[in-house]
């Protein structure tokens, strides 16, 4: 008899549904599989075979054959060995022929035929549902996570027993186990923060990180050691406007493919900051490998990507961040077609101006000046032009120790930074994007417009800084953030000289 039972896996972001058949006839035993499957998955026979024998079922000397499609799509991973336990069972006539008809399985077994946890579950039931599917058979472990999608029955497993235990008897299982959801509440770890006002002095740069959140501008923070640079950039998840819920979706998909959401926490529901070092390998920070998985800055996804001493990071490892840092998706080419992951951030960045770290003050600075050449030159000119903000960290003034001024608290500047966000995104409603930095050059006109003496200064700055086009636009959108965080409609001088401000480091350090 042959059975067939549902279920599904990942190719990149994509859920693909796997039909997996078994087919039991008389002949020389022996279980054999098939299906353009990866060495993992030519390992489940083995596995589910214990897996069922440790269940207490015996199963019969008989040829087994296992068949998993389409033939078009490779299986990897270890979450197909529920399903073909249970397409065996049923083939065998254990289970039932038509009990598990509309119901998707997936999970991996051990070997005495526990269910353990597996990656991806929040896209595939989200698909599932949208199929129209009714039920979804998953890993207790990966319960909660399922049940975030509405609309669809989730079953969450813990042996390979409850699946028999649930074909007997559907109704008496699932009130069971539903008393146990009832009891699971579903946590949000509010972890303690960094905050802003722990920081005495250093407002050009709070002001320059308030402007960078504020319209999800790439910042670059230059200073000497001991400026605070690093941590008054730890501190911007302290100030990022929160998740909408359509974002929290698209993330944890992410999250749930690599296998990083927490149990308790389904949802992701904070933005991600992802804090690299620069050890960082270029598929560790892009994504890639022979099956294509997303990386850091898919982690960043809708976040920030932060990276302390920009200059320590190999020069390619830079290079590859380009075409990212300005299409805000990755595309990874393979063989068999494209992956395209999303990379939705904005980048934190912070750095010394030399090795030793107190270039330009000569008095202090020990270094060469082709020592000093070399150590900016590992940051190349279109690495820059990516860069929105660009501000020097000087060294803490004595008296911004001594004083213990108060300063604003993140929870200040968090509510100037969403009321900024929300002018934005009424602004841009029915746009394809939601923030200043995203608007494109042929909306700069409309948005970013300047007033008859705004134009004369930019005129004059276009020539005397040496900008570029995408610089020039750079500025008109960090300009256009500045008026908003003062609810000001029209762009003014005083917006415009600030957002040039920005550029002048560039201009100091690379073009000198
Ligand atoms: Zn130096």
């Amino acid at each position: 008899m042959v059975s067939t039972v549902l279920s599904a896996t990942m190719d990149g972001l994509k859920v693909e549904f796997v039909r997996v058949e078994a087919d039991v006839s008389n002949g020389l035993p022996l279980l054999h599989m098939v299906g353009y499957l990866s060495a993992e998955v030519k390992d489940a026979g083995e596995r589910v075979r214990t897996a069922i024998g440790n269940t207490g079922i015996r199963i019969p000397p008989k040829r087994i054959i296992i068949n998993l499609s389409p033939a078009t799509v490779k299986k990897r991973g270890a979450s197909f060995d529920l399903p073909i336990a249970a397409a065996i069972l049923t083939a065998l006539g254990v289970i039932g022929e038509d009990a598990l008809k509309d119901i998707l399985l997936i999970g991996e077994l051990n070997l005495e035929g526990k269910v353990l946890k597996v990656p991806g579950i929040l896209p595939i039931v989200m698909e599932a549902q949208k199929k129209g599917c009714q039920t979804c058979m998953i890993p207790s472990e990966n319960e909660m996570e399922g049940q975030v999608v509405q609309g669809i029955n989730i079953i969450g497993v813990k042996h390979l027993q409850d699946v028999l235990d649930y074909v007997s008897h559907p109704a008496e299982f699932q009130k069971q186990h539903r008393g146990i959801h009832r009891a699971v509440r579903i946590k949000y770890g509010k972890e303690k923060q960094l905050d802003f006002c722990d920081i005495q002095g250093q407002e050009m740069l709070k002001r320059a990180v308030e402007v960078a959140v504020a319209g999800q501008h790439n910042l670059l923070l230059v200073g000497t050691p001991g400026s605070s640079k690093t941590m008054i950039a730890k501190r911007v998840p302290s100030i990022l406007p929160p998740l909408t819920e359509e974002e929290r979706i698209e993330i944890s998909k992410i999250y749930s493919i690599m296998g990083l959401l927490k149990e308790d926490e389904p949802l992701v529901s904070t933005r991600p900051f992802r804090e690299l070092h620069h050890t960082v390998t270029k598929t560790a920070l892009v994504g890639g490998g022979m099956i294509p998985r997303p990386g850091e800055i898919s982690l960043a996804h809708c976040g920030v990507l932060m990276m302390d001493e920009l200059a320590e990071y190999p020069k390619n490892v830079l290079e590859v961040l380009r075409q990212p840092l300005e299409e805000h998706e990755i595309q990874i080419v393979r063989v068999r077609g494209a992956y395209v992951f999303p990379a939705e951030f904005f980048l934190v960045a912070a750095m010394n101006p030399c090795p030793c770290g107190y270039y330009p003050d000569m008095e202090k600075c020990r270094c060469t000046k082709s020592e000093v050449d070399h150590y900016l030159g590992k940051i190349s000119q279109p690495f820059l032009s990516r860069i929105d903000i660009c501000v020097e960290a000087p060294r803490v003034a004595y008296q911004d120790l001594k004083e213990q001024k108060t300063c604003d608290s993140s929870a200040a500047i968090r509510e100037r930074v969403c009321a900024a966000r929300n002018i934005q995104k009424a602004r841009y409603q029915g746009k394809a994007f939601t923030t200043n930095s995203r608007i494109p050059e042929s909306d700069i006109q409309t948005f970013c417009r300047l007033d008859e003496e705004g134009e004369k200064m930019m005129k004059l700055a276009y020539e005397k800084m040496n900008l570029t086009a995408r610089t020039y636009y750079k500025v008109l959108r960090v300009a256009r953030t500045i008026a908003d965080l003062e609810g000001k409609t029209q762009i003014r001088c005083i917006h415009l000289s600030e957002a040039l401000s920005y550029r002048e480091m560039n201009h100091k350090y690379w073009e000198s």
